[in-house]
């Protein structure tokens, strides 16, 4: 008798929701406008999710364009599902492919250093471009800002910021600090390493200090990086360049990324540019010829900060609210998009299912989905950041050793290539390219 009749699940769940929680603004508050809170934003409304995103920076156009001096290098599988949601082409090219890595071990003076272990896309054909595409954060975030703007299901809070809220049980009551109250059956924390909602929520994170400030400015150099990345390894800390698209005079640039303790941090950001440019050659040596800084100079400092737990009732951390890394993989934003990717997956699914996307079951399927990778990212930083950064000759003979024998080893390159790729593995359906349905 009811073969012919056909449910529409969404449409079950809408009048559920309609009859009983008639209130509720939005399906879910996102707390931060960052790159994490934006793109969560974007990925849910496209799956017709009703959202407020509480953005206390309007991210505004001054940030997109003086930027704040990091360089992201975005992995393949996160890339694509910026491109899936429209962001990656509102970035109008500017990017650069990363299509090696030379990794170096050495002191700063050292300038004519061999690369002792070199990724390249070569070492990998399974479909894969770069190693990953280099965007500079402001432009990211701009392409980002722009694309949530335009979408009828977020409503931007902008200019405001979280003041408190308090969960029930089928709803989140969240008042802002200009006193205005909505509410959600599901609370985002995309609000950094710093996150307010993962301090009310009282879930305790653990971490430490590295010692070591970065900093982020551009270079421009005599000859072209031919898409090269360059980690050299000195014993006060990482010392990156990552390829940039060429500037607006046709100059070749790169992004640098120099960790050093905090003092010596203090002091080059102080120093006039001969003295900066000075010791920065000193570490960049001579491969692309003759380097300059070409623009401002920001640091960070740097440290670890991993969240316990990912979700309390109705609440869900992401981003750099749930894990802050070292920068010396630059893992640290993908992460936070492959948190992004995660959710939508489940919140869709239960969705679809008609049942109550923000329950304890749905939102403990996105910590467990998402532990294991936060974990083994956080401990490779980790690991990597301690080993190189010290000069105790054992150690440096031992790790040399150990990164010229893999850098023979074939399949050992195309596994590491696909893991910073973040192509393996379980992977949700946006970070292959597509929307879940
Ligand atoms: C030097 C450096 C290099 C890096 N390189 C890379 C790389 O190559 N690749 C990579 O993947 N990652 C990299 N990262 C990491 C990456 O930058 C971060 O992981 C990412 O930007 C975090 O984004 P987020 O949105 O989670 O947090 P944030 O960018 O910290 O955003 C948080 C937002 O929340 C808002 N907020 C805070 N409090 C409140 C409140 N009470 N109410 C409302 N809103 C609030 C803030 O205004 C902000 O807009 C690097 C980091 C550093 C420091």
């Amino acid at each position: 008798m009811f073969e012919n009749v056909k449910f529409d699940l969404t449409a079950c769940y809408r009048l559920g929701k309609k009859m009983f929680n008639d209130k509720l603004n939005y399906d879910a508050i996102i707390v931060g406008g960052g790159h994490a809170g934006l793109t969560m934003g974007v990925a849910l409304a496209k799956l017709g999710f009703k959202l407020a995103i509480i953005a206390p920076l309007e991210v505004s156009f001054k940030v997109a364009d003086r930027g704040d001096g990091r360089a992201l290098a975005i992995s393949e599988a996160p890339r694509r599902m910026l491109e899936l949601l429209g962001i990656w082409a509102k970035l109008d090219g500017k990017y650069a492919p990363m299509k090696k890595v030379n990794i170096l071990d050495g002191k700063p003076g050292d300038i004519l250093q061999d690369a002792l272990l070199e990724f390249d896309q070569n070492a990998n054909q399974d479909g894969v471009s770069a190693v990953a595409h280099v965007v500079e954060s402001g432009h990211l975030l701009g392409a980002m800002w722009d694309v949530a703007q335009n979408e009828a299901n977020i409503t931007l809070l902008i200019g405001r910021k979280l003041k408190n809220f308090k969960t029930h049980k089928s709803q989140v009551d969240v008042t802002l600090d200009d006193g205005q109250e909505i509410s959600a059956g599901l609370i985002i924390a995309a609000d950094g390493r710093g996150s307010m909602v993962r301090d009310l929520l009282d879930i305790k994170t653990f971490g430490w200090g590295y010692g070591q400030s970065a900093i982020v400015c551009p270079v421009s150099h005599e000859k072209p990086h031919l898409g090269t990345a360059y980690e050299h390894f000195y014993p006060n800390g990482p010392f990156a360049s990552l390829p940039l698209p060429n500037g607006a005079d046709g100059r070749h640039q790169s992004s640098l990324v120099w960790a050093e303790s905090p003092e010596f941090a203090k002091k080059l950001m102080a120093a006039d540019e001969d003295f900066f440019n000075q010791e920065m050659v000193a570490r960049f040596g001579l491969h692309l010829g003759d380097v300059k800084l070409c623009g401002e100079r920001f640091t960070y400092p740097l440290g670890l900060k991993v969240a316990h737990d990912y979700i309390a009732d109705r609440a869900v951390l992401i981003g750099d609210a749930a894990h802050g890394i070292h920068p010396i993989a630059g893992q640290g934003l993908n992460m936070g998009l492959r948190d992004i990717a995660v959710l939508a997956e489940v919140m869709t699914e239960a969705r679809n299912l008609g049942l109550d996307f923000a329950t304890h079951i749905v939102l403990n399927k996105y910590q467990t989905w998402r532990r294991f990778d936060v974990l083994t990212h956080a401990a490779f930083a980790e690991v990597i950041n301690r080993l190189f950064s010290n000069d105790i000759a054992p150690v440096r003979f031992v790790r040399d050793l150990g990164l010229k024998l893999v850098d023979g080893m074939v399949p050992v390159k195309k596994f590491f290539n696909k893991e910073a790729a973040a192509v393996s593995g379980d992977l949700p359906s946006l970070l292959k390219g597509e929307f879940p349905s």
